[in-house]
């Protein structure tokens, strides 16, 4: 379990204020300007050595992202874009960072825009998320107005704005490219790579899109170090996590955690464990909607990490776990996701429109128990003929669920199916 000297975020919960004040007896803030004199190479090999995965979802190293930027700045200016669309089912984590954190958030803006050469951030923000903006709007203006950001951010030398842009609540827009159209006025639709954003992103010039929680902390990993980070958790799964834990335990709840924690220990000693005890897990979707879910005897001495998730052809992604016990028809659970990603659909490529409805229509009859045996392998094909084969991931995470689910629950769908022969006769 993480011993609280070590937890980044210590007001997550909202206990204080989220005003500088406050935020500068939790620590932040502090030596922000002796962080920048150290020098771009500096932050930028430190975040490397932390280990520090992406905490959007794919879990791409952080430090390597920021270097992909173009070392000088040319005829177009750099940007940082962070993405707070957090709209991915079962995520609430980037939402305790605005209210309560703000200022962590902002420290880690500045510091990141340093090391990539941008002198503006823009941060997008989930349409849904009113009051968080208002925080984070807040906060900035406190910035602001204390000289922390702005010109001469810190008295470090340096220029530095931020804005907050709002989103108007499309699932996609939280796609990176998708989100970069969207910021820039237009339809919310993924772009093809390549060009990557370091290359092309916002308005063409080179960008770095990263999440909330990576970059909010940024300025803990270098005030204290990349060791003192990367010897929490385990080798390539470093450092501590935002879990977001909901559906059928006791107390459900946002915690931060060492990477590598066993999903019972972080059920029973944060979530009041599971609902009916530990014996009445049914399965775990470990990383929001869009992973395969992990039936109860693969739970057993499940560590919460992304490679163990990944050799179990799950994923860690958002840390969001979706808790499911025995009381749970898992076929209609996974069918109500098929329709989300239908909805959410963006549209422009063939797989993705066509087969996300094709795949809900034929998840809504196994529901209902309303189809043949056969039409189960049609709907595994179908699901392999999205995968991969579309412009943004939103195919994979409308594909990956229903493989999950027929990958370890094929006979809850098979008992269905006959039972409903049996009635019909
Ligand atoms: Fe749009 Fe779906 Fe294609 Fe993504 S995969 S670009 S959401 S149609």
């Amino acid at each position: 379990m993480l011993k609280i000297e070590d937890k980044i975020f210590t007001n997550i919960y909202g206990n204080n204020s989220p005003n500088l004040e406050s935020a500068i007896r939790r620590g932040n803030w502090d030596n922000t300007k002796t962080l920048i004199h150290k020098g771009r190479d500096w932050i930028i090999e430190e975040m490397k050595a932390s280990g520090l995965r992406g905490r959007g979802g794919a879990g791409f190293p952080t430090g390597l992202k920021w270097s992909f930027m173009p070392k000088e700045v040319k005829d177009r200016p750099h940007y940082l874009v962070v993405n707070a669309d957090e709209s991915e089912p079962g995520t609430c984590k980037d939402r305790e960072i605005l209210r309560n954190e703000p200022h962590q958030f902002i420290e880690g803006c500045l510091l990141a825009s340093y090391a990539m050469n941008a002198h503006a951030c823009y941060v997008y923000v989930r349409g849904e998320y009113v009051k968080e903006r208002y925080s984070l709007q807040n906060a900035i203006n406190e910035a602001y107005n204390t000289g922390l950001v702005g010109k001469n951010a810190c008295q470090s030398g340096w220029d530095f704005d931020i804005y907050v842009h709002h989103g108007a609540g499309a699932y996609i827009c939280g796609e990176e490219t998708a989100l970069l159209e969207s910021l820039e006025g237009k339809k919310g639709m993924p772009r093809l790579k390549p060009p990557f954003p370091a290359n092309c992103g916002l308005y063409g010039c080179p960008t770095t899109v990263n999440n909330v929680e990576s970059i909010a902390v940024a300025p803990e990993i270098l005030r204290r170090g990349a060791g003192w980070f990367s010897s929490l958790g385990k080798p390539n799964n470093t450092g501590t996590k935002l879990f977001c834990i909901s559906g059928h335990v006791n107390t459900p709840c946002n915690v931060e955690e060492e990477m590598g924690i066993t999903l019972r220990e972080l059920l029973e000693k944060h979530a009041g464990g599971v609902r009916g005890g530990w014996d009445n897990l049914l399965a775990v979707i470990p990383g929001g909607s869009s992973v395969p879910c992990l039936p109860s005897d693969q739970c057993q001495n499940l560590s919460m990490d992304f490679d163990t998730l990944k050799e179990l052809q799950s994923g860690l992604g958002t840390a969001a776990v979706i808790v499911m016990d025995k009381s749970t028809d898992i076929v209609r659970a996974i069918a109500r996701l098929s329709y989300f990603y239908k909805h959410e659909s963006c549209g422009q490529c063939t797989p993705c429109r066509e087969g996300t409805g094709w795949m809900w229509r034929v998840m809504d009859r196994l529901a209902k128990g309303n189809a043949s045996v056969d039409e189960i392998d049609t709907l595994l094909q179908v699901t392999k003929q999205v995968e991969g084969h579309t412009i943004c991931a939103l195919g994979d995470a409308a594909a990956w669920p229903i493989q999950g689910l027929i990958r370890h629950f094929r006979h809850e769908i098979e008992d269905r199916l006959v039972q409903r022969v049996f009635d019909v006769n």
